[in-house]
């Protein structure tokens, strides 16, 4: 089997009464990339912050490369902090503005107590495609795309073998969106680390991850093999988000008929009981409101739902009009 970056195990995160994240089990695989994806709401930055231990998990295991990390404090947990790093998804508010470029590259390495921090800040500069020059600046004279660029140059200078991009370019000008996902993929599979890619973006999943977890309310709803959620999605949430996620061709797009989930995400402080999303599921049935579904293996390759209506095989309800249904069967993505 292949090795570990990042294996998660049951984790929970509450704040007060706030079920923040209920009982997530994640593994990402080294060199590869996995998608966590879900509304704004569902957890899923909650889950990243908890990964890097910028927060003490509530319950469960955070494993890196095989160390538990859950509750060391800062001491212990230090020489383990090259082994993962983070990207914001607002890159004004996560550089120190007192700070210019060049110290805020090389601070992982300082507080590593590295030598030759200069040039390697400068490789890292490059690497993003930024001149070494651009280490004098500060960073509220660049514009959002290179100050994201910086964010990135920061959180590879450790060399780390996982990396969480929690919405890296959900801030920036759409026009510098793509550019700074190019990058990303461009990086991921020269310097080969595992990345967690923490996204509302179904399109950019499509094409930078090999896995997509689907996260709703603090649970995992679907997880599964890029292909197989994308081409034959079984949970009636995973069906709604894809028949709702824009797509290039505008013809196809003005066809498409969204699921429309009517209310919003219900309170994490009191979830609904049984299956957390029955409040707004087209296809509930009596069960839903009471029985929480268990996560089952329903196909190769790790496949898992939560849906008592889901069958082993992964047949089902299909929440989508028959229109989406078709069109997310583009040319280039594999059939069910
Ligand atoms: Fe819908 Fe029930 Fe499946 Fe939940 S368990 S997704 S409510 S059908």
């Amino acid at each position: 089997m292949d090795s570990l970056a990042l294996e998660v195990e049951d984790l929970v995160m509450h704040f007060g009464p706030v079920r923040a994240v209920d009982g997530v089990t994640l593994r990402i695989r080294q060199g590869s990339v996995v998608a966590l994806v879900g509304e704004s709401g569902s957890g899923k930055s909650t889950v990243g912050r908890c990964i890097v231990r910028l927060l003490e998990p509530t319950g469960g295991t955070v494993r890196l490369a095989g160390a538990d990390i859950t509750h060391l404090n800062r001491r212990r947990l230090r020489p383990h902090r090259r082994d993962v790093s983070i990207v914001f998804q607002d890159p004004a508010g996560s550089l120190d503005p007192r700070l210019s470029v060049g110290d805020i590259v090389g601070e992982p390495l300082r507080l590593m107590r590295r030598k030759d921090i200069s040039a390697k800040v400068s490789e890292s500069l490059r690497r993003v495609g930024l001149r070494p020059e651009v280490a004098q600046r500060a960073p509220h004279e660049l514009s959002g795309g290179q100050r994201q660029r910086v964010s990135i140059a920061r959180a590879l200078i450790s060399e780390p073998r996982l990396l969480v991009a929690d919405e890296p370019t959900s801030a920036l000008d759409v026009s510098v969106q793509a550019a700074v996902l190019n990058l990303l993929a461009d990086l991921q599979r020269d310097l080969g680390f595992a990345c967690l890619f923490i996204t509302h973006d179904l399109s950019a999943v499509e094409y930078l991850a090999d896995e997509v977890a689907v996260m709703y309310l603090g649970q995992l709803v679907e997880q599964g093999p890029r292909a197989r959620i994308f081409g034959s999605p079984a949970h009636p949430y995973t069906q709604a988000l894809l028949s709702a996620a824009p797509v290039p061709d505008p013809a196809e797009q003005r066809a498409r008929r969204p699921v429309l989930l009517g209310d919003d995400l219900p309170s994490a402080i009191d979830p609904p009981p049984g299956c957390r999303f029955h409040t707004r599921c087209p296809v509930a049935v009596d069960t839903c409101r009471t029985v929480v579904p268990e996560r089952r293996t329903i196909g190769e390759g790790g496949h898992q739902v939560a849906c008592h209506l889901v069958n082993d095989d992964g047949t089902g309800p299909d929440v989508r009009p028959v229109a989406s249904q078709s069109q997310l069967l583009s040319p280039g993505r594999e059939a069910p």
